[in-house]
């Protein structure tokens, strides 16, 4: 008889320096496309693969509460900042799988992320772990070009198109995942502030008006 599952969990990782909507409209599209139990923001405590933020862990976990406090599909999990050490994906994974059972976990991740995936800590124990949605982000191409041969490889063995495939099984599958493009990052959002200039509706109110308090990245 075929398993029945429960709703899958979805998991967005990043620095968050600061959370802007190119972070949150996705995480909610994801949410509801994907048809989630919850979308658990993750922030990184020590970026393994970049460098590191400018804000504090405090400031950037402050920012991602006012950012979400209003939506319910939205969860931070703060696992990554409890934890020694650079906050390595597989490693949250795991102990999410230990918590969870069999609950199917979505690694949601932007191409830009994605395509630097064979730089990860134990990449390849990720699929083991959880599905891997990948979001369109604008400036970036899943192509030939770009997409190095182990990840090529990757998407040939692991992917499906159809949402459905996250309910068959707890982890395994690949699926790219079309969403509302923005191009806002992180980096724009302090090179603006860092020039002068105004960071609104790039993200929250209530996140630039905590960024202006606390005079971050001026
Ligand atoms: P930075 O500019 O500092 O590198 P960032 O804006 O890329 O930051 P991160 O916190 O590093 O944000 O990204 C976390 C996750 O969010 C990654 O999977 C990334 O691909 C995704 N992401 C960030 N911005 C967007 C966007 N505009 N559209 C889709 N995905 C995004």
């Amino acid at each position: 008889m075929a398993q029945t599952l429960p709703a899958p969990v979805g998991i967005f990782g990043g620095t968050f320096d600061p959370v802007h909507f190119g972070h949150l409209r996705p995480a909610l599209e994801l949410y509801e496309q994907l048809s989630l139990q919850q979308m658990r923001l993750v922030p990184c405590s020590v970026p393994p693969h970049r460098p590191q933020p400018l804000a504090s862990v405090g400031q950037r976990l402050a920012m991602l509460r006012l950012a979400v406090s209003t939506e319910p599909a939205l969860e931070i999990d703060e696992r990554e900042l409890n934890r020694s050490g650079p906050s390595y994906m597989v490693d949250t994974l795991s102990s999410l799988r230990k918590e969870l059972g069999d609950t199917p976990l979505c690694l949601c991740l932007g191409v830009d992320a994605f395509l630097g995936l064979p730089g990860w800590q134990r990449w390849r124990e990720l699929l083991s772990l959880a599905h891997i949605v990948v979001a369109h982000r604008p400036g970036w191409q899943l192509d030939k070009r770009s997409v190095r041969s182990e990840l090529g490889t990757l998407m040939a063995q692991h992917r499906q198109q159809d949402v459905a495939a996250l309910r068959a099984g707890p982890a395994g599958t690949v699926l790219l995942q079309p969403v509302t493009q923005l191009a806002i990052s992180a980096t724009v959002v302090r090179e603006r502030i860092g020039a002068g200039r105004s960071a609104r509706y790039l993200l929250p109110d209530d996140v630039w008006h905590y960024i202006q308090q606390q005079k971050l990245y001026f």
